[in-house]
């Protein structure tokens, strides 16, 4: 199923897509709500991000080609860093160039969207607190990103996070191809199949160090091909059975 978060008429709401239709929700889809009876085009809505994170927890160095081509070691644990509710924008909107920033890169990322409230994770409950997928950009200021010795202020601007365009429930995360399309040209094409920590491993490990909320999202790392974009540009996520997430830089 395709869930999305929609505009249309100045109203916001949560809607399931349906053969092009869409069915507005009472709630957001992982809180078992009723269809309210009211249906739209899709193509007469305002995609919006499809959920609304309480936090956006990323996982770094998650993809070997990636470790590989920043001249990293290849980590024993997961790397997490953090992007705020703040960050996130959906699709067809702009990526604001920060004036503090000489190097905007894109990156590629599978997003798990979470649905139920996990912590300390057993194997069962993992599953269960899955909701679906999306698209993501883990938009990075590489130069503050290395000026600072921490990622904070590089991957925290407003509209940093792009996510979308829809939530995607009852696929396997484990082997799904994954590009970057910068201008129209493929920048990064990989799968998820190569990643270093599965997403099931990320969320064993993330819940064992803090509580993931419905609605929250985890970034789980890009592949190689990371590169810089200027203003103008335009940054496509594309994930097989997911869709394609597409951005303007301004
Ligand atoms: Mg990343």
């Amino acid at each position: 199923m395709r869930y999305i978060r929609y505009t249309i008429d100045g109203v916001t709401a949560y809607g399931i897509v349906d053969n092009n239709l869409v069915q507005e929700l009472t709630a957001p889809p992982w809180s078992d709500p009723e269809r309210t009876g009211h249906t739209f085009y899709l193509g007469d809505v305002v995609l919006q991000a499809p959920c609304q994170p309480g936090k956006v927890v990323c996982v770094g160095l998650n993809y070997r080609d990636h470790v590989q081509e920043f001249g990293k070691v290849v980590p024993d644990e997961p790397v997490l860093f953090l992007k705020p509710g703040t960050a996130v924008t959906g699709t067809g909107t702009d990526i604001v160039y920060p004036a503090m920033s000489r190097q905007v890169d894109y990156e590629a990322e599978l997003g798990v969207v979470i649905g139920r409230r996990i912590r300390g994770a057993k194997p069962e409950a993992i599953r269960e607190s899955v909701f679906g997928y999306t698209c993501g950009n883990d938009v990075t200021a590489r130069d503050l990103q290395r000026r600072d010795g921490q990622w904070t202020r590089a991957k925290s601007f407003d509209t940093f996070c792009p996510l979308g365009p829809w939530i995607v429930t009852g696929i396997d995360p484990g082997n799904l191809n994954i590009r970057l399309i910068h201008n129209g040209v493929v920048k990064q094409d990989s799968t998820t199949a190569k990643m270093i920590f599965p997403v099931d491993r990320l969320i064993s490990f993330i819940s064992e160090v803090m509580t993931l909320e419905p609605g929250d999202v985890i970034l789980t790392g890009t592949p190689s091909g990371v590169g810089a974009v200027n203003p103008g540009d335009e940054v496509a996520v594309e994930i097989e059975l997911i869709g394609t997430l597409k951005n303007r830089i301004r």
